[in-house]
């Protein structure tokens, strides 16, 4: 994957060029990164893991700088992309199943809200994606649809069918 990309609980998604975190391959016990998430100020540290023959970017919860004495860390800060939903509103809170909601729902019709609430506009989040990184935006979205799972993205180029057409034309 040529894009790491990361969740923040806030609901923004981070990407990160993948390559980026190759200087930890050096040192993976003390090399660390911490990512702030400039949207609403969670840390989080990442580090990398031995997995088959390579290595995987793990990240664990958020937390605050604890730098030990003899580690190398990188910080790493930015914004992030606002995922935006069908309710209309952006995304405000992330889980690791996948739930994104929009935090201000309490009218009499929860449980649609919630629904709506829930539902990811994916077409809107092309169009983030197009102008926040106008060169790389297909293997950014590539990198997404891949990570996300209870994402719908039927009916745009990133959707499971168009996926698979991409490999069979490959071949
Ligand atoms: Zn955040």
């Amino acid at each position: 994957m040529k894009f790491d990309v990361w969740f923040c609980r806030c609901g923004h998604i981070h990407i990160m060029p993948a390559e980026y975190f190759d200087w930890m391959t050096g040192d993976i016990r003390n090399r660390h990164v911490y990512r702030v998430c400039q949207s609403c100020g969670a840390v989080y540290e990442q580090y990398l893991d031995n997995y088959e023959d390579g290595y995987v970017i793990c990240g664990a919860s958020p937390k605050g700088f604890e730098i030990e004495p003899n580690s190398d860390v990188r910080v790493m800060m930015n914004p992030g992309i606002p995922v935006p939903m069908m309710s209309g509103f952006f995304a405000s809170y992330h889980t690791s199943a996948n739930i994104w909601l929009y935090d201000g729902y309490n009218d009499a019709h929860v449980e649609e809200t919630k629904k709506l609430h829930s539902t990811f506009d994916a077409k809107n989040l092309i169009k983030i994606v197009n102008k926040e990184y106008p060169e790389d935006y297909e293997d950014v979205l590539k990198s997404f649809s891949c990570y996300v799972s209870g994402i719908n993205w039927d009916g745009t180029p990133f959707s499971y069918e168009a996926r698979m057409s991409m490999k069979n034309v490959q071949r």
